[in-house]
């Protein structure tokens, strides 16, 4: 059962302090209105009732999805012991995929991904080709993105949207020739699911370069 509490917080902008609803847990499939607000941010927005700023706050979340099998923790922080004692040892041996996700946007793709039931290691494979080949074919330089999305997979192809200042482009992969190039190399691209896992950018990235010249791509 998704489960909300009320808590004070204070506006970054004006310094007052008001009352705000923050969400600890989630149950996508039975609220769906819920579901909707996660993956438009909704949930996150706040407008300040004194200075009337507008602004996003996050909070940790757990957000289970049973009829796609999966959950999401919502935290810049590691899963405490009781995460995993009441969530991840239950429903990884299930088959739930389990991810942390940093940040807000990953949170809305990592929705969008699990939803259409794609690996989403292979869609992180799928970026990070994606953006070799707009490299090597000098449709722009590593200055000019602005970001990396995941748009939605459709007939067992996923399309990639590599987006810059002035326009974008769009790469459709077939999911099968990137599950191919993860099983060449499959110890690579292992996850402990039941740790929950950052499977984003910075993963990919530093799969191939395992010494500390990671850099984001977001
Ligand atoms: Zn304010």
């Amino acid at each position: 059962m998704s489960s909300s509490r009320t808590i004070p917080y204070t506006c970054p902008y004006c310094g007052k302090t008001y009352d705000i609803e923050v969400w600890d847990s989630v149950t996508a499939d039975e609220d769906e209105d819920l579901r909707d607000r996660c993956v438009s941010g909704d949930i996150f927005r706040n407008t300040c009732p004194h200075c009337k700023k507008d602004f996003m706050v996050q909070f940790p979340m757990v957000y289970i999805d049973r009829s796609h099998r999966f959950v999401l923790w919502l935290s810049q922080e590691t899963p405490g012991e009781d995460l995993i004692r009441t969530v991840a040892a239950p429903l990884a041996p299930q088959g739930y995929t389990l991810r942390r996700t940093p940040t807000l946007k990953e949170f809305a793709e990592k929705i969008q991904i699990l939803e259409d039931g794609t690996d989403d290691r292979a869609v992180e494979l799928a970026k990070y080709d994606s953006l070799i080949e707009f490299l090597d074919n000098k449709k722009g330089t590593l200055e000019d993105i602005t970001g990396i999305e995941y748009q939605r997979t459709e007939n067992e192809v996923m399309k990639i949207n590599i987006r810059t200042n002035d326009k974008g482009l769009s790469f459709l992969i077939p999911v099968s020739m990137v599950l191919e190039e993860m099983e060449e190399n499959s110890t690579l691209y292992e996850v402990d699911n039941s740790s929950f896992p950052v499977v984003n950018a910075e993963w990919i990235i530093g799969l191939f370069t395992p010494d500390d010249t990671n850099q984001s791509l977001n």
